[in-house]
């Protein structure tokens, strides 16, 4: 699966590709994430990739022509499933978003900057908006990080237990269980017996349990349906 993020600030996104589960599943060829600086793509003297909004008001706009530009190549060579522009105003990620994404062959993500970027790339060029939050950021790059760890753990391959995705958090409406390591007993507090026990039905039965309570206390409203 390949990601293309175009950015004004290719320097955000360097560390969050380059360590553990994700550096490996590029490592392994699961994944290649490609990072364009929109600078590259501006066509008059100044390299400039924004302007003053039409009708005034405060903030630049993200020009269109950069974006065309880049977008327009990449799409010459090869055919994407979706444009992405990283947006508060766009869908909220979760899990069910990141599961059916994780099946695409080919991505482009578009990262905003200062007021945002001018409607008509929106209208014209992007498939899909998504937003991480009911906040917002200085710019689409964490964003567009976050969209992709939460795509990438999920193609097969990635996680050298595959089950351990499945377990998680919102696989299956439920929260995760409480987990434990050693030592078992910590100045007086005790691991929970049943996982000493070496009963896997019943050690199994207990994580359910305790997901069910877990997510009935935090999130009742994943239990709904
Ligand atoms: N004026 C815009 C916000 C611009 S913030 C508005 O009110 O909707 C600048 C850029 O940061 C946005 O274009 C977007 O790409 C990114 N961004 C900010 N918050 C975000 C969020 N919660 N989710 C996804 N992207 C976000």
């Amino acid at each position: 699966m390949r990601f293309d993020i175009i950015t004004v600030l290719p320097g955000l996104l360097e560390s969050p590709f380059a360590h553990s589960i994700l550096q490996r599943a590029q490592k392994k060829g699961l994944t290649e994430i490609v990072v364009h600086n929109l600078r590259d793509y501006a066509t008059n003297k100044q390299k400039s990739v924004d302007d003053y909004p039409y009708g005034g008001g405060s903030g630049m706009v993200m020009s269109i022509e950069p974006f065309a530009a880049c977008i327009e190549k990449l799409k010459s060579e090869r055919d994407y499933d979706e444009v992405i522009f990283m947006s508060p105003d766009g869908e909220l990620l979760n899990q069910s978003i990141a599961n059916h994404l994780s099946s695409k062959e080919n991505i482009i993500i578009l990262c905003g900057h200062y007021k945002g970027i001018d409607q008509r790339i929106r209208d014209l060029f992007v498939t899909r908006e998504i937003s991480i939050g009911d906040y917002v950021l200085s710019g689409g790059e964490l964003p567009a990080a976050v969209l992709v760890d939460s795509i990438v753990r999920l193609i097969p391959g990635v996680l050298s237990d595959e089950t351990s995705a499945l377990s998680d958090s919102f696989q299956g409406d439920l929260l995760d269980a409480p987990i434990y390591t050693r030592p078992a007993d910590w100045k007086g507090h005790k691991v929970p017996e049943i996982l000493l026990s070496g009963n896997p039905v019943k050690i199994n039965e207990w994580r359910d349990d305790q997901a069910l309570e877990r997510t009935r206390n935090r999130r009742p409203d994943l239990l709904k349906d």
